[in-house]
């Protein structure tokens, strides 16, 4: 990566920010702007001690063959944009209570800061910000509110977007401007010079209601390439106006990372205010787009977690963040929150209802999943031959895929991973259940829960929670559809007996099965079901046919699939789900009460 590419024309915008000294004594004051009272960011410091250190020498010095690190900046603030950019994807559709919650998770994490939506743009988002004050107590992070600048040919006081932003009571605000001749002309159609005023009125007001104000440059990098001395000018503006951060957006995800490479170099160069970065996907970068704005020195990124947003998406927060902290050492949210970049992956894609994606780097499911017999067995010998990173940094785990077609190394190193202990009858006995079943439409390889119990079955072991004797399942059309699943077992020698209804068998079985167990293990009031799966095998003997179920149950820790296959459903379903609450007890502290 070098920064003197031929693709840029330095020449063309030196009266632009050649009157700007670089300044080394950098205090918190933006430009023209009145000084800032909130503490600096992590980000802003390492920006400043940038400057300060080796003024921007680093974009020359690093050696194209030199495999260490790049004179990168210690630290960068993490600007999370799901509830505004991220909820533009088709499909997602967040409540306020949603949004609070997701809030909430992107705190937990630790992001620096949490854009919440545009007020006074739809109600959903004037409710978000009406009710966070009082309902969202966020220990780490800063919730910003997004609006634009002003509109053509209105005073900025009287503009209704900035009067919303003030109203909304958030201590930040980031506003869209646009930076693309291009846009300003054809969208806009309004004149260069106006557009430039748009930005420093705007920032000025929001300034002078003491906002901390962050710029989103949109279309930043498509507009610099057209016509760079305008898109400068813009950030020019912002800064001594007295903006906090300069962000560079490539809103239509098009560009490649050598352009950003230049091109942030280039604001880093001209600017002494804090460089952003905000990349949208749909050239496959944006992820490698953001590491690339950081390596030349750009000091926040914003993203979403999951890459939610509209078309590709955004870029991925769970990718950012750790390959950032955990390759180039570049501090992103707090270290001890680093493990829970898994676990808050998943709790959001609960939230926005989108199932995660099993192999979204560091925090899917198959990410760290290894099933080649080849990888399994060099894996036994060193950890790291088939990972990247240690899963454990980022909240997942490794493990191994058992199914019919994996060999028996794989299965023995189940068992180690598991720590059971299976001689070799044990071990052929389970291979040939698993063949048997794997045939009769099982898939173990997907069913994590129900193969540990065949597992530990081989060994003997039975699991002595409770014992069936019987169950029942009754639906009953009245003036509604009812479910009413009746359980009869034995827990520690009392016969029970017990009746739930449901909106349908599983959840009906399940309601009856916790009534009664329930007051023998309250562990298990923490066990939830999140997804049920049906599948009809070999369909072409209708209702005669096969039927498989898959359950995914939580702890709120762990997650694990069990599975249940049968002729009859309900069948299929009560196997599916005793293995699951089976597994739940078998795996909680203290179990019993
Ligand atoms: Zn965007």
């Amino acid at each position: 990566m070098s920064s003197d590419g031929p693709t840029l024309n330095d020449d063309s915008f030196d009266s632009v920010g050649a009157s700007h000294s670089h300044g080394h004594g950098h205090t918190h004051s933006h430009g023209g702007g009145p000084a800032h009272s909130h503490p600096l960011t992590a980000g802003q410091e390492a920006h400043i001690r940038g400057q300060r250190s080796a003024g921007h020498d680093h974009l020359e010095t690093r050696g194209g063959h030199d495999f260490a690190l790049p004179a990168l900046p210690d630290a960068v603030d993490v600007f999370d944009t799901t509830l505004r950019d991220g909820s533009q994807q088709e499909g997602l559709s967040l409540t306020v209570d949603d949004k609070l919650r997701v809030a909430e998770q992107l705190d937990h994490l630790g992001v620096t800061f949490i854009e919440g939506g545009w007020p006074g743009a739809n109600p959903k988002d004037t409710e978000f910000f009406a009710r966070a004050p009082n309902e969202l107590s966020l220990a780490r992070s800063t919730l910003v509110a997004f609006g634009s600048t002003r509109r053509a040919g209105v005073r900025a006081e009287d503009d209704d977007t900035l009067r919303h932003l003030v109203e909304a009571r958030t201590e930040a605000v980031c506003i869209v401007a646009k930076s693309s001749e291009m846009h300003v002309v054809d969208a806009l159609r309004t004149t260069l010079d106006e557009a430039v005023a748009m930005v420093a009125d705007s920032v000025a007001f929001l300034v002078a209601n003491d906002l901390r104000v962050f710029l989103d440059a949109e279309h930043f990098f498509d507009g610099y390439k057209a016509n760079p001395e305008f898109t400068l000018r813009i950030l020019q503006a912002a800064e001594e106006a007295g903006a906090e951060t300069l962000v560079l957006c490539d809103t239509n995800g098009g560009i490649l990372p050598y352009e950003v490479d230049r091109i942030v170099g280039t604001v880093l160069e001209r600017f002494e205010t804090q460089v952003g970065v905000h990349f949208h996907n749909d050239s496959g970068c944006a992820v490698a787009n953001s590491l690339a704005g950081v390596s030349v020195g750009a000091t926040h990124v914003q993203g979403c977690v999951n890459g939610y947003g509209e078309r590709a998406g955004n870029a991925d927060l769970a990718a950012v963040v750790p390959d950032l902290s955990l390759k180039l050492r570049v501090s992103t949210i707090p270290p001890d929150r680093l493990p829970l970049l898994t676990p808050v992956s998943h709790h959001i894609a609960e939230l926005v209802n989108i199932a995660p994606h099993p192999q979204q780097p560091f925090v899917g499911a198959s990410v760290f999943a290894h099933k080649a017999g080849l990888h399994t067995s060099a894996m036994a010998r060193r950890s790291d031959a088939y990972e990247h990173v240690d899963p454990d940094l980022v909240g997942n785990s490794s493990r191994f895929v058992v199914s019919e077609m994996a060999g028996r190394s794989t299965l023995v190193m189940k068992a180690e991973e598991l720590g059971l202990e299976l001689d070799s009858d044990a071990m052929t006995s389970v291979l040939d259940s698993l063949k048997r079943l794997e045939y009769e439409g099982y898939h173990f390889a997907v069913a994590d829960g129900s193969l540990e119990l065949l597992l530990r079955d081989s060994t003997g072991w039975r699991q002595s929670f409770f014992e069936l004797e019987s169950y029942r399942v009754v639906a009953d059309q009245g003036e509604d559809l009812s479910t009413e699943a009746t359980v009869k077992l034995r827990v520690d020698g009392e016969r029970v007996v017990a009746t739930a209804e449901g909106n349908g068998p599983v959840n009906a079985l399940d309601g009856a099965l916790r009534a009664a167990i329930g007051d023998s293990y309250p562990s298990l009031a923490g066990v939830h079901l999140v997804d049920y799966r049906v599948r009809v095998l070999d369909s072409a003997k209708g209702t005669g046919s096969v039927t498989r179920v898959l359950i995914d149950s939580t702890d709120g820790d762990r997650t694990w699939t069990t599975i249940g296959v049968s002729e009859n459903i309900i069948a299929a379903s009560w196997q599916a789900l005793s293995d699951s609450l089976v597994y739940g007890l078998l795996h909680a502290d203290g179990g019993r009460a």
